[in-house]
């Protein structure tokens, strides 16, 4: 597992934030996937505000309570929101160019780290979306996550992560998905800005029930709080306790 920030030469996304955020609101940034898939991302998705955000999202920040992290915060927009409702929430990003935006963006607490280098702390909200679980990698970095998440976890913490289905999202069908097969859901991919490319990166998306089966494993309980239509669903992650 890397546990290395971003380089500032090789952050695609953070460049085109700050672009963004100084009024550059045209810019996008190209996620090509390895089997050559391209799609993009704006910088006006990045910067949405809570009332054009999905309901799963707008359903995530109504659940947040205590001390939240937002890992990967990105620009900010669940962090700002919560900050407004005087919710006590620390942003996390590993890419310089995103914690400049938080900062500029007057975000309290900007923390300019990998999750997974965070030394042990205290929250009783992990708030992780946008496919959020995608940052583990791989179905096998589950097992890192499920062992290194509750060194960040106050008692009675929740993690609150979405995802998507990749047998709804690819069509494929489970029949013919056998487990000795990679996962569907594991991608690697590469966003490019102008000419900053970044490094190669795989991002997981993960069934809720592979997730579940997870998560019990390691002694979490995972219920599904929101399922939409074309596979992705918010999950709530907590200890049997509460
Ligand atoms: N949550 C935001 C942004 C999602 S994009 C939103 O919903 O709009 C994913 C973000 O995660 C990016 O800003 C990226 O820089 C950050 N990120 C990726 N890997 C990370 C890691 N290991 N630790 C911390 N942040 C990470």
């Amino acid at each position: 597992m890397n546990i290395n920030k971003t380089d500032a030469a090789k952050d695609p996304l953070g460049a085109m934030l700050l672009e963004y955020m100084h009024g550059n609101i045209g810019v996008s940034i190209t996620v090509e996937a390895e089997n050559f898939e391209m799609t993009t991302m704006t910088g006006a998705t990045m910067f949405r505000e809570y009332s054009e955000m999905e309901q799963l999202e707008q359903h995530a920040l109504a659940l947040c309570k205590g001390k939240i992290l937002d890992v990967g915060a990105g620009s900010g927009c669940h962090s700002l929101f919560l900050q407004q409702q005087g919710k006590d929430v620390h942003a996390l990003d590993i890419s310089p160019g995103c914690v400049q935006v938080l900062n500029e963006r007057k975000i309290q607490h900007v923390i300019h780290q990998n999750l997974f280098s965070l030394k042990t702390c205290q929250y009783n909200t992990v708030l992780m979306l946008m496919n959020g679980i995608g940052i583990c990698g791989t179905v096998d970095g589950l097992h890192f996550f499920f062992q290194f998440i509750p060194t960040l976890l106050a008692e009675g913490g929740q993690i609150l992560v979405d995802s998507t289905d990749p047998f709804v999202l690819d069509g494929i069908s489970r029949e013919d998905y056998h487990p000795s097969e990679i996962y569907p859901g594991e991608t690697d991919f590469i966003m490019k800005y102008k000419k900053i490319s970044s490094e190669q990166f795989s991002w997981l998306y993960v069934d809720f029930d592979t997730l579940q089966s997870f998560a019990e494993f390691y002694g979490f309980q995972c219920e599904r709080i929101i399922a939409g239509s074309d596979g992705e669903y918010l999950a709530k992650i907590h200890s049997h306790s509460h």
